[in-house]
């Protein structure tokens, strides 16, 4: 049997103290610092701009100095030179693969792939050497599937290069192959079970995965417990973004995610940029290590918090929390901010909810919220339970609020969870 629940892709870096782990990162760090400075004329001018040299960076806390490069930053500085804004260290004669992500943004991928940041994800997930692995996310365009397809390369496993869709053709080459990984988003492995389970399989039994990797999405608890029931095997998650690559991980205790040893992770505030203490909600905020497309202090526009604790599987490194949202639909009402997985927190407490949205008006110059709730079925005492959950508001988001029920299917499926509908003149 092989041993999916232990091991480190790379033990000596994984399991660093805290002391060497530091310097590690500032050594990196001033290497990368200053090689952008030379060899991109973008980094180079953002750095002028704020009066810093990349000697001046010597602890993870200077990095304050520098400015935060956002995708709105990247988009405009690549429309005024075309095609990588500057950003990049290398002409694009003779470079392996350009990709375009939504922005749009085009990065050079980096060649060869060095970056071991997804084999370690990869690794601690359970994939091991000898594994069959479907790769079911998009090949076409953006980078993510052949970094991790060259990550798959790094552990020893094979790859199907199949990308999404025709679920019934994905179903056959896992049985016909006898595929023991999967790599993708939940959704997609949430629509595979269902559809093995409409052709009468037993997915348990009928496929052979024995490790599940996924990404790219928001992924509840729920939705985690459900799917493994019916797989009968972990499936664990990563998070990163296509400009920085991967920033954190889950291990076998899927308490966090671990930020690998080749990145700097930042959580700061986002007006001012600053670092916020362990364990407080702020924006995260990259520095990865690439030699072709160096990202300084790149803001992903997520919101997550930094847990310090040293985690049961012998990682010592910091771990990221849950993405909690994020941070452009964070919306102040009263002059309050409210998040909207606070609204989640609110709701969490009513099992008998099916679906709920937070609605913000003005009338005569003052906010007013309602907080829009759908029943699985009706019940008895709709007026006590209004009470409930409006109290329930006021106690987490410290803002009053109505509560009011509308028919099932009220509010749209896709629907914001805060609808600001609020116009300012
Ligand atoms: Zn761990």
């Amino acid at each position: 049997m092989i041993d999916r629940a232990h091991g480190y892709f790379r033990k000596g870096k994984e399991t660093m103290s805290k002391r060497k782990r530091e310097a590690y990162l500032i050594e990196r760090l001033s290497e990368i610092l200053r090689y952008g400075y030379r060899y991109s004329k973008a980094i180079q001018a953002r750095f002028d701009a704020a009066g810093v040299k990349p000697e001046m960076i010597e602890t993870l806390k200077n990095l304050e100095k520098l400015p935060i490069t956002k995708k709105s930053d990247l988009v405009n500085s690549q429309k005024h030179t075309p095609p990588f804004g500057g950003f990049e260290v290398v002409p694009k004669q003779g470079m392996r693969r350009i990709y375009m992500s939504p922005g749009p943004v085009f990065e050079p991928g980096e060649w060869p792939y060095r970056d071991t940041r997804w084999a370690q994800a990869l690794y601690a997930c359970g994939i091991r050497k000898g594994d069959i692995v479907l790769n079911t996310f998009n090949y076409h365009l953006t980078p993510l599937a052949m970094m991790l397809d060259e990550s798959l390369r790094m552990l020893g496993a094979t790859v199907i290069p199949v990308g999404p869709g025709n679920i019934s053709m994905q179903i056959n080459l896992m049985r016909q192959l006898q595929v023991t990984g999967y790599l993708g988003t939940p959704s997609f492995l949430m629509s595979i079970i269902e559809a093995a389970e409409g052709m009468r399989l037993e997915p348990k039994k009928d496929l052979h995965l024995r490790a599940s990797f996924v990404g790219a999405e928001m992924f509840p608890e729920s939705l985690r417990q459900k799917m493994e029931g019916k797989l009968d095997i972990p499936i664990r998650q990563a998070y990163g973004t296509v400009d920085v690559g991967c920033l954190g991980y889950e291990c076998p205790e899927k308490k966090g995610m671990h930020i690998s040893e080749d990145v700097v992770v930042e959580i700061v505030d986002t007006e001012t940029g600053r670092q916020l203490e362990t364990g407080a909600t702020g924006e995260i905020v990259a520095t990865n290590f690439s030699k072709v497309f160096p990202m300084i202090r790149f803001a992903t526009g997520d919101l997550s918090y930094l847990i310090e604790e040293t985690c049961p599987c012998g990682r010592t490194s910091m771990r990221l929390g849950r993405i909690l949202g994020r941070t452009d639909q964070v919306t102040k009402v009263w002059g309050i901010f409210i998040h909207p997985w606070q609204v989640d927190d609110v709701m969490a407490k009513f099992p008998e909810v099916a679906n709920y949205q937070i609605v913000v008006t003005r009338k005569e110059y003052r906010d007013q919220m309602i907080m829009y709730v759908e029943l699985k079925e009706s019940i008895a005492d709709q007026i006590g339970l209004k009470r409930k959950v409006e109290r329930e508001i006021e106690e987490v988001l410290k803002v009053k609020g109505q509560a009011e029920f509308v028919q099932r299917g009220g509010i749209p499926d896709r629907a914001k969870k805060i609808d600001d509908r609020r116009i300012w003149e």
